[in-house]
């Protein structure tokens, strides 16, 4: 069985023992994890961590839209990273509208509309340069973020960590876009109704690591490993084995990232 966390933020502190993490993630199966960047210092640390380990680290550049303390220069940065290291990436991500830092900033409109305007710029780089975009467009952001996504014509997506009215959802599907679910599925009601409503071949596991979750995660350090107890709970939702589950998700991370499965490394055995 072989799994990959689509959206792990491995530049983080917390995966100080990278060597570690990327050794527990394969005693599950979980070979892989794409890695998608935040920022113009953390975007070039990934792209040490996937020469430090081909094969199991495969790098994203990002702008989070919910980083109120990023420049524009800063936004201007990531795109010029972006053109400069094209080849060495396997998508544009983290990038998406702010949903949850509108509630804390004193002019609402003007970071929205921010916002958009670099989400738009950012969608037509990865139409431009042919990258999949890994996006962040929780509840009402999604169906503004799907129109966004039609605009630039933008061929290959995820909304990531997804939870969107039911409408928006049935939108991002029906043009073809993937949907990835966290281990909150785990434990959430809501997740799992999602689950059920996405098609297998549409669907992706992730950690977005180190978030925490609750549940049975309470209090532990968010790691890629924990994508393969999501994926034993979309088999159960699914009503299928757990082996069918990681291979459709895994192909379908290999074709939204143009990732060449063949060079994945093995999973480690004795689990
Ligand atoms: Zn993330």
């Amino acid at each position: 069985m072989i799994l990959i966390d689509t959206h792990c933020h491995l530049f983080s502190s917390e995966y100080a023992d990278l060597p570690g993490v990327l050794h527990r993630a394969r005693g599950r199966g979980v070979v892989a994890a794409v890695a998608p960047g935040v920022s113009p210092a953390t975007n070039l640390r990934l792209l040490e961590l996937a020469r430090a380990h081909p094969g199991a680290v495969w790098p994203c550049f990002g702008f989070h839209p919910e980083h109120l303390f990023l420049t524009e220069q800063d936004f201007q940065m990531v795109c010029a990273q972006v053109r400069e290291h094209r080849a060495a990436l396997v998508g544009l991500g983290e990038v998406g509208l702010p949903y949850y830092c509108l509630a804390d900033t004193p002019d609402v409109k003007a970071t929205a509309e921010t916002g958009r305007r670099r989400l738009r710029h950012l969608l037509g780089l990865a139409t431009e340069l042919d990258l999949p975009v890994a996006l962040h467009a929780p509840h009402e952001a999604a169906a503004e973020a799907f129109g966004l996504l039609r605009e630039a014509d933008v061929p290959r997506a995820v909304f990531h960590w997804h939870k969107a009215p039911e409408e928006a959802t049935r939108r991002i599907l029906e043009a073809g876009y993937f949907i990835s679910v966290t281990p909150e599925v785990c434990y959430r009601e809501r997740d799992g109704q999602l689950v059920k409503e996405v098609p297998l071949d549409q669907l992706l596991l992730e950690s977005d690591g180190p978030w925490p979750y609750e549940g049975e995660f309470t209090g532990m350090t968010t790691e890629p490993w924990m994508v393969s107890l999501a994926a034993q709970t979309v088999a159960r939702i699914k009503g299928i084995a757990v082996g069918e589950v990681a291979d459709r998700t895994t192909r379908n991370a290999a074709r939204l990232f143009g990732l060449n499965l063949s060079r994945l490394p093995a999973p480690r055995g004795g689990r």
